[in-house]
């Protein structure tokens, strides 16, 4: 039906622009196949979905680099980076394939499956007022988009030489389709290595950690930033399958302070860890950066609303008299908000926590001794987080990567101190610990790794001793996502907000979050969870539940959608749970 699609849009030139709906369906341009799924009500509506999609057979793709499941999400990465140098060069605006962030993560707008290759865009369909411009919309469907297929998904036509000529690092080479499923291999080896070297992080050697400007993921030009080095005491070399070596610094599990100046680098190389859950682009600096995959960011975010946390492990006797066991408020303190993150992140399966002073409440974290002696621990509802850190390790198996350069309160129970000088990380645990007169075998003993009934380090609240960070798992009511509206319900706007029905999520504080295409994965998942709370499945089931139809089926699987899934980016079930957790309307069984 290709003539058919550019001379029905040469009849609709000058026509009202709802008679655009006729041209929904499905046209054959040589070996491109170009669907048009969705078309827009108006030119100003949210923009038309179309695909286009090209068989294994004509687009002849090495088997090795797009078969697994792994590779074929950074051959997808590739593929959806190089698809944006292909409009480029076309000079077609109109046409949306979305732009990837530093992250190589599993997104649709780039689908690699048995039979082919397909990248979903939007497009805005041209218009002059409210008629069509049947003309214009004929050449960006019948002739960009197959001719952008072409060039994105026929391998034969790629060519090494004339990528390199055009010193362009994203026009489609096989040289670069193969480097960046490697180096994609590589990182998730290296992170598969972390676990049995007992360590939660790794900072590789060279690696460029600070990024342009607060408000930019791009890597700091090298001649202004400070590569990283690791410590000679903690410094580790992985080698991979691949003959590639790396060297950097591990973070052993545990409990680990960053220490060091104000300015001095501690929240960059902390965040540069948030974002180690993710593999990074080559280039990004940030390459040999792994951390834990389950490791979250925990911050205080006053102002947050709290359904049913137990969050007794850090906040009791409340003057109040209400039940920390089961908290919920409108509106948290930066202490109790601090608390509830976190004791979600560990039911949403955080096994390692990232914490800086920068973004910390105070008094959830520490209480100098002065302060103890004159208020006394039962008139005190907070346990702060020091007195803590450990029985979540030895109970929990959590470990914590702390940032802290204005108190020495968690030197006594830290396993490691990093100092930074000028951004140069050193190993000082000895010092510190001979400077509150702890060694590592008080330590130990102290805290035997995950004994069940070891005993705190520290404690100064009676009868809290034996601390639950996991209480009686969380029931949503089988109504808790089912905003009154019956149209669509979850929509990301932008990054850090998720509009629910009448309800907006605010995500700023989820650090871990990356962009407006994974907030609409995020939106997704809700609407997806909305389907499985029966009032009887605790959420973190839910959580798994997604989690396995994500794995099962991709993002296309949870949306419900047969044809064009819009742009969405995979989220961690944490930044899901994150969600899920400030949404004002959630309800609670129990
Ligand atoms: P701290 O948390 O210790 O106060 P930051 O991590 O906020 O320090 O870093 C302070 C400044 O130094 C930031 O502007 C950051 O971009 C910059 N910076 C951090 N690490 C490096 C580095 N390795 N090389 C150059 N600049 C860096
Ligand atoms: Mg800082």
């Amino acid at each position: 039906r290709q003539s058919n699609l550019a001379s029905a849009l040469h009849n609709l030139d000058g026509r009202s622009y709802g008679n655009l709906k006729q041209i929904r369906g499905r046209y054959t341009f040589g070996p491109a196949t170009v669907f048009i799924d969705r078309v827009q009500a108006d030119p100003f509506a949210s923009p038309s979905k179309v695909r286009v999609r090209v068989d294994r057979a004509d687009a002849k793709f090495p088997l090795d680099l797009t078969t697994e499941r792994a590779d074929r999400i950074a051959a997808s990465d590739y593929l959806l980076r190089s698809g944006n140098e292909v409009l480029a060069k076309l000079n077609q605006r109109a046409l949306i394939l979305g732009r990837p962030g530093q992250e190589i993560l599993e997104r649709t707008n780039i689908l690699i499956d048995d039979t082919g290759f397909e990248a979903r865009l939007l497009v805005n369909l041209p218009a002059r007022g409210r008629r069509i411009l049947g003309y214009q919309a004929a050449d960006i469907l019948t002739r960009d988009l197959p001719e952008f297929a072409e060039r994105l998904f026929l391998f034969e036509h790629w060519s090494d030489a004339r990528a390199n000529q055009g010193g362009n690092a994203h026009a489609p080479s096989p040289r670069g389709l193969t480097d960046h499923v490697q180096l994609h291999r590589d990182q998730l080896e290296l992170r598969s290595h972390l676990g049995e070297a007992e360590l939660i992080g790794f900072v590789g050697n060279g690696a460029i950690l600070p990024r342009t400007s607060g408000d930019s993921d791009l890597p700091m030009k090298s001649s202004d930033a400070v590569a990283f080095t690791s410590p000679p005491e903690l410094e580790h070399t992985i080698d991979l399958s691949s003959g590639r070596s790396v060297s950097g610094m591990g973070i052993p599990r545990g409990v680990t302070v960053i220490v060091g100046g104000g300015y001095h680098g501690k929240s960059t190389i902390l965040r540069a860890l948030e974002r180690g859950v993710y593999p990074h682009i080559a280039g990004d600096g940030r390459e040999w950066v792994i951390s834990d995959p389950t490791a979250t960011s925990i911050r205080a975010e006053d102002g947050r609303a709290v359904t049913g946390d137990d969050i007794s492990a850090f906040i009791n006797n409340l003057p109040s008299g209400t039940d920390t066991r089961s908290f919920s408020t409108t509106n948290a303190s930066g202490s109790t908000s601090q608390a509830a993150s976190l004791v979600e992140a560990i039911e949403a399966g955080a096994q390692t926590l990232l914490i800086d002073e920068d973004t910390s409440a105070t008094n959830f974290m520490i209480r100098d001794e002065r302060m103890r002696a004159l208020i006394p621990a039962e008139r005190e509802p907070i346990t702060p987080f020091v007195d803590r850190v450990r029985p979540l390790l030895t109970r929990q198996g959590v470990s914590t990567v702390l940032v802290a350069g204005g108190s020495s309160a968690f030197f006594e129970v830290a396993d490691h101190v990093i100092a930074l000088d000028a951004y140069v990380p050193s190993e000082v645990t000895n010092q510190a610990h001979e400077l509150v007169g702890v060694t590592a075998a008080d330590l130990e003993s102290a805290s035997p790794d995950l004994d069940p009934v070891a005993e705190p380090v520290r404690d100064t609240v009676p009868g809290s001793d034996s601390p639950t960070f996991s209480a009686a798992p969380r029931v949503p009511t089988a109504k808790a996502l089912r905003p009154v509206s019956k149209t669509k319900t979850a929509r990301a706007k932008g990054s850090d907000k998720i509009q629910f029905g009448r309800d907006f999520i605010d995500l700023i504080a989820v650090a871990q979050l990356v962009d407006t295409q994974q907030a609409s994965g995020v939106a997704e998942a809700l609407e997806y969870l909305a389907e499985i709370f029966d009032g009887r499945t605790a959420l973190t089931d839910a959580l798994t539940e997604v989690e396995d139809m994500l794995d099962a089926q991709g993002l296309d699987g949870i949306t419900g959608h047969r044809d064009h899934p819009g742009h969405l980016t995979r989220p961690r079930r944490q930044e899901i749970a994150a969600a899920l957790n400030r949404y004002r309307g959630l309800n609670l069984e129990r």
